[in-house]
């Protein structure tokens, strides 16, 4: 995601399906998606089955899913945006939704299943036996959704419809850990996930058009409503919008279709060059990106942008040179969280800061911005400072730390800041401790070791140390765990 805290501103601020490419085979969940989308009353009707294949060492009696949508029910109250964000989030008032779910049948048979934790937010989906390492199930959950109006990733606004984390998707197994169940929090983008092979179906009524992550097989007419199928393989989640207003420009990027989804922008072929700028760069710098589409769509969102692997969300409240750089955030996260995975709740860092020091490489690249790497590096710095100043007035201490989970910090400039603005400041100085060249071949040795897979900041800690030949230990220490309290005094 990218916060708004940017640039000048001073805001404190199946079948078994494998993967390829990566040098191993991993057998992945698969899921298949069908869901009908009624605007009268902002519902949809939606049906998930799964293939669901144990790649653990241990046997499950049961597995747990999260339900991401109930984070915007009554009893979520406070997960999705802070409160001050609460009038940019519900212009109309507060609004709420969620996810019901209505059956879940195991190999076919209706199945025992539990909603739990808080708000809701978790299905517990009891097996009718163990299933053991390496086994698959059928696991089908149907499900009616309630979409809030909200400026949000799951929720209706003025212009367009989120589907963003709206279906029930498989906690990620950790050994020695168990399902990782951590639900919705305002800071960051809290999710976690294994990637799969998606199909998905969606009908919608037919004045509106879909924007959606994956490949548009094919879209029909069907009475009042029009039916889309896409499919994404090798992803970590599907997403996508539907808007009554979307005009549509694309170019190619290589073999890479960008459509870019509009409804208000005076410059909609100066947005898409800087989508198709963006994959480019990162393809060059990091390694191709694999997918034969992306879409980037315009929609009402209370942040700057939001990433989905094949999908970006931009804000339409964002405009000028802050358009095109929340486009380029997003993009990169493509390679940093959609492509090379991790545990965005427990250790944000590893995608968002990676992700905005590539944006500032992005800009270091194409000058015609007027936005320099320099000014950017330099912005942060004074943003930093910034912050630790007025954190140790208010406070009298300051938590510069930046390895931890999202509900750890403990308000959103401190999240803000220590996770992008610190962490762009982490990157320049490897930058500029380890040079350029073994910066960007060690990022491009990074982005095709771990293509498709979760990575922690252990191994990414020792990915750096053993690729720029010296242990790199005690540098990120001293930056993750805020040990250099005031590092550009
Ligand atoms: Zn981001």
């Amino acid at each position: 995601m990218k916060k708004l805290w940017l640039l000048l501103c001073l805001v404190l601020i199946s079948p078994a399906l494998f993967l390829s490419g990566c040098g191993e085979e991993q057998a992945l969940n698969s899921y298949a998606l069908v869901l009908t989308y009624d605007d009268e009353t902002k519902s949809a009707q939606g049906a998930c089955a799964v293939d669901y294949v144990n790649t653990s060492n241990n046997a499950f009696d049961s597995v747990l899913f999260h339900l991401y949508p109930n984070a915007f029910s009554q009893e979520g109250e406070g997960l999705v945006c802070s409160t001050s964000n609460e009038a940019k989030t519900y212009p109309n008032g507060k609004s709420y939704g969620g996810i019901e779910i209505t059956s879940v049948k195991v190999g076919g048979s209706e199945a025992e299943y539990s909603v739990e934790g808080e708000a809701g937010m978790l299905l517990n989906v009891k097996l009718l036996q163990q299933l053991f390492p390496d086994e698959r199930v059928k696991i089908e959950i149907d499900f009616v959704l309630i979409l809030p109006n909200a400026n949000h990733r799951f929720g209706y606004g003025d212009n367009a419809v989120n589907f963003g984390n709206f279906y029930p998707i498989a906690c990620v197994y950790e050994e020695g850990e168990g399902f990782m169940d951590e639900g919705y929090i305002a800071n960051g983008d809290p999710f976690y996930s294994n990637v799969a092979n998606y199909s998905v179906t969606v009908s919608y009524p037919k004045n509106f058009k879909i924007a959606c992550s994956g490949d548009n097989l094919k879209t029909g007419e069907n009475g009042q409503y029009l039916t889309t199928t896409f499919n994404a393989n090798n992803v970590r989640d599907v997403s996508f919008v539907l808007s009554q207003n979307f005009n549509v420009v694309s170019a190619k990027s290589g073999d890479c279709q960008i459509d870019y989804y509009y409804y208000d922008d005076a410059d909609p072929q100066g947005s898409l060059g800087t989508a198709v700028k963006a994959v480019q760069f990162y393809g060059k710098s990091f390694g191709e990106y694999p997918y034969s589409s992306l879409a980037v769509v315009q929609t009402n969102f209370v942040h700057g942008g939001m990433e989905y692997p094949r999908l970006v969300m931009i804000a339409d409240t964002v405009s000028g040179v802050d358009y095109d750089y929340v486009i380029a955030h997003e993009i990169a996260h493509q390679w940093w969280y959609g492509v090379v995975g991790n545990d965005e709740y427990h250790e944000a860092w590893l995608d968002e800061s990676l992700t905005e020091f590539s944006t500032a490489l992005f800009f270091e690249n194409y000058t015609e911005y007027n936005i320099s790497y320099n000014q950017i590096i330099s912005g942060a710095e004074e943003n930093y400072k910034f912050f630790l100043q007025i954190y140790d007035k208010i406070q009298g201490e300051v938590d510069s730390s930046m390895l931890r989970a999202l509900n750890e910090f403990s308000t959103e400039p401190e999240y803000v800041n220590n996770i992008y603005t610190r962490g762009i400041l982490l990157f320049d100085t490897l930058r500029s401790e380890i040079g350029d060249k073994k910066l960007l071949s060690t990022l491009k040795g990074y982005y095709k070791e771990f293509a498709y897979q979760n990575v922690s900041s252990s191994e990414f800690i020792a990915y750096f140390s053993s690729k720029a030949g010296r242990n790199l230990e005690k540098f990120f220490d001293s930056w993750l765990n805020g040990k250099v309290e005031f590092v550009y005094v």
